[in-house]
């Protein structure tokens, strides 16, 4: 099936592929090998505008959609699955729920931040008992006056050593299964935020996978995110939405796998592949400006 780009999907993809290629490729084999998380790699990501690119206008981002993003993200996933895996987690776990669900003052607070990376998330939903029955999740959210206040344990969370927010899906009724889950936006600065164990993967090493402890954490009533106990809800709805922008890490990979003969060099060179998405970059290819209006700062040409 054949999906025409735009102009201006086709401008994201040119910038995206000259970032992924001048700046990703040349440190992505040392990062993954190292397990280093590419704190770098994200601020430029902030700063080309995708890390925002579900948010709207209004709160920092492009608006730019789903598809906009998928075509970024193909690009970033061509060269480093880890990085792509920290891209599509902060634009469809993190910032999409909270354009969706949150109240005026939570995007006010969090989106711009989100949006222009000088904030990063993670999503919290996985726990030691419960994965892909996710609605068996035991953390706990106790009301106490105008707060709630948080204990349990999460695991495998993306971005979690590293993120200022994390959305957290706790059980505030636990007498209902699916209808007692509820999001909050939590911040990793509060007391009782934990980082535990790190996870030693065998892929995706350079992205962060931890786990979080939450113990006694007191969260403001106003940081739920959507209404009561309807996380379970909104969870569903953005893991399918995810599923479509991780989509082209799988693809991408396996791309990626049949065409990179193994005895390639570490620092290999984008693929010379007749496929369209796998041409290497064209520097003096026009970039994309998501924002011109906002700033004036938003292009891919690599600094010095
Ligand atoms: C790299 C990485 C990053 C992750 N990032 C995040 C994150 O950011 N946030 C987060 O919340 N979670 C994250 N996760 C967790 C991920 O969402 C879970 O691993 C996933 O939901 C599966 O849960 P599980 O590992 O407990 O496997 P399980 O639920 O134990 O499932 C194991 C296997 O059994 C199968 N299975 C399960 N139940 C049944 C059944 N009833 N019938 C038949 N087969 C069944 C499953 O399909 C699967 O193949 C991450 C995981 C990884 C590996």
């Amino acid at each position: 099936m054949q999906f025409p780009l735009t102009d201006e999907q086709r401008l994201i993809q040119n910038t995206a592929r000259e970032f992924a290629d001048s700046e990703i490729a040349p440190v992505a084999d040392q990062h993954n090998r190292e397990g280093k998380f590419p704190a770098a790699l994200v601020k430029r990501m902030g700063e080309l505008g995708f890390l925002g690119m579900l948010v709207p206008e209004a709160y920092g981002g492009s608006g730019i959609g789903n598809f906009g993003l998928v075509v970024a993200l193909e690009e970033v996933n061509r060269v480093c699955a880890s990085t792509g895996v920290t891209m599509s987690v902060q634009n469809s776990l993190v910032c999409a729920p909270v354009v969706h669900w949150g109240s005026e003052a939570i995007k006010k607070k969090y989106l711009p931040k989100l949006a222009s990376g000088e904030a990063l998330g993670a999503y919290a939903l996985s726990e030691p008992g419960s994965g892909s029955d996710a609605a068996a999740l035991v953390t706990s959210a106790v009301k106490d006056g105008d707060s709630y206040v948080l204990n349990g344990t999460k695991n495998f969370i993306t971005s979690g050593a590293e993120a200022d927010f994390v959305i957290a899906m706790v059980r505030t009724d636990p007498a209902h299964k699916t209808r007692g889950i509820t999001a909050f936006v939590v911040e990793s600065d509060w007391k009782g935020f934990h980082v535990g164990k790190k996870e030693d993967k065998m892929g995706l090493r350079s992205s962060s996978t931890v786990q979080i402890v939450f113990e006694d954490l007191r969260v403001p009533a106003s940081n739920i995110l959507g209404e009561l106990g309807s996380g379970f809800k909104s969870r569903c709805t953005r893991s399918t939405a995810d599923a479509s922008a991780s989509r082209p890490r799988r693809s991408v990979s396996r791309r990626r796998v049949s065409t990179r003969p193994s005895s390639t060099p570490k620092s290999a060179k984008p693929s010379t592949s007749k496929s369209e998405n796998s041409r290497p970059s064209n520097s003096s290819s026009p970039t994309w400006r998501p924002s011109s209006r906002r700033r004036d700062c938003w292009c891919t040409t690599p600094r010095a």
